[in-house]
């Protein structure tokens, strides 16, 4: 038989209509047998999601301010879903040890967590599947990074003698039994974690949009859906700030090929997208699967003659950067000039030593500094293969009237990407999106 490993999103089990909803799909196929849930999520735009609570919960404990408060709003949701689903399931107990817990002074990990553990208690009663705790399964180093194959050779031992259960996203444990998250968003992680470890035949993850649009609804009203698209292709996507799934989230099934299918747990009916290894899309790619951005950018462009036979010229570059802890989001170069795209996040206020140390240390003939850069990814895996898709991007941008400062086609061909000044930023995202639809 398949194995099916469903994940799904925090406003997939919000409340107990949101947890009905949840039942229907894993019951619906037998092959549903794993299922990783997020804490509840925001049930409207003016909700709060349980994990932010209990963080809130955490910040409290540890400025001596009273979170009672906090805590009974958390406790309210979890006894609603409970009592409306008509489960005699006893949450109170479990929510008492993690109040006394918050007040000993837990760490703001194992607050986190406690999200997903009371709400997978609940799926798993809900469900009649078994409960595995994470920490038991998800194996982290005592300096926080995960332990990959002591994970999945933990995962694969317990998982051969349990044929249905519900495993909570988002935490695990170190060697000294410490709870420890991933980042936020971090339950798809854990989702990617179990399917690898039994070489699913399928990784679901449900949210609340039906996969990914070829670009963001924000700015283009009703894009096209993406029913396919390559691990490749969403990886360069995600970077640039399309969201729905954990970057992370894509590495664990991507080495063994397993399928990754985004769905919508209110409109199951829906194909949502499929994400498969580039071997595996038989049809012929268009031009482009998707188009993704991001703000906020300073492009440092530095010149110097004869800098293509200067030995160790990017390197003395680079050094400074890495000693000011900085990274780099790309770095294109012509002969004799080379350009640094770095988020204004990562440069901060670091910007006149770093400036200061390149005069010195690398001794260019001429060095700009071009703030307020936006950039815009436009990819395809079909752009390798066909004429004209660098000259659309470009005509679109032209007749916006958008003037491009930068342009980088990544060694993969399969990504171009612009940077603009951020005020065209939408302006960009709807001319390269009309050029192609
Ligand atoms: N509940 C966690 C968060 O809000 C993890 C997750 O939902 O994936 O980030």
């Amino acid at each position: 038989m398949s194995t099916i490993v469903t994940k799904f999103g925090g406003s997939s089990l919000a409340d107990a209509s949101q947890f009905k909803k949840v039942k229907n799909i894993i019951l619906s196929n037998d092959e549903r047998r794993y299922v990783v849930p997020s804490a509840p999520g925001k049930r409207n735009s003016k909700d709060s999601k349980i994990t932010d609570l209990l963080y809130l919960c955490h910040a409290h404990v540890s400025t001596g301010i009273s979170f009672d408060d906090v805590f009974n709003h958390i406790k309210d949701r979890y006894c609603a879903i409970v009592s409306d689903l008509d489960l005699t399931f006893n949450i109170r107990e479990h929510l008492d040890i993690v109040k006394k817990d918050l007040e000993d002074g837990a760490s703001s990990d194992y607050a986190a967590s406690r999200g997903e553990y009371l709400n997978g208690l609940i799926l798993a009663n809900y469900l009649g599947f078994e409960f595995i705790d994470a920490k038991d399964v998800m194996i982290f180093n005592n300096d926080g990074s995960l332990d990959s194959e002591a994970t999945a050779s933990t995962l694969k031992a317990r998982l051969a003698i349990t044929p249905k259960a519900v495993i909570p996203g988002f935490y695990g444990a170190d060697k000294e039994s410490n709870i420890i998250t991933f980042s936020r968003g971090g339950s798809d992680v854990t989702g990617a974690l179990v399917a690898a470890s039994i070489d699913a035949d399928l990784y679901e993850n449900w949210t609340d949009v039906s996969g990914f649009l070829m670009a963001d609804p924000r700015i283009i009203q009703n894009p096209k859906p993406i029913s396919k698209i390559t691990y490749s292709e969403l990886r360069e996507l995600s970077y640039m700030g399309a969201s729905v799934l954990h970057e992370d989230a894509i590495f664990p099934v991507r080495e063994i090929g397993i399928p990754i299918n985004i769905k919508n747990t209110n409109k199951p009916e829906d194909e949502g997208t499929f994400i498969v290894k580039d071997t595996d899309i038989s049809s012929k790619p268009t031009a482009i699967t998707g188009i993704a951005g991001k703000k906020d950018f300073t492009v440092i462009s530095l010149s110097k003659a004869s800098m293509n036979s200067e030995l160790g010229f990017c390197r003395k570059l680079l050094s400074i950067l890495e000693q000011h802890n900085i990274s780099f989001e790309n770095m294109p170069s012509g002969i004799d000039t080379v350009c640094l795209v770095i988020s204004d996040s990562q440069l901060k206020n670091k910007k006149d030593a770093v400036l200061e140390e390149i005069k010195r240390t690398c001794n260019p003939d001429n060095i700009e500094v071009h703030p307020n850069m936006a950039m815009i990814a436009t990819v395809g895996r079909g752009m390798a293969k066909q004429r004209g898709t660098a000259a659309k991007i470009f005509t679109s941008l032209s007749n916006a009237e958008i003037n491009i400062r930068m342009i980088d086609q990544g060694s993969s061909e399969m990504n171009i990407l612009v940077g603009i000044e951020n005020d065209n930023f939408e302006k960009g995202i709807v001319a390269i999106y009309n050029a192609f639809n």
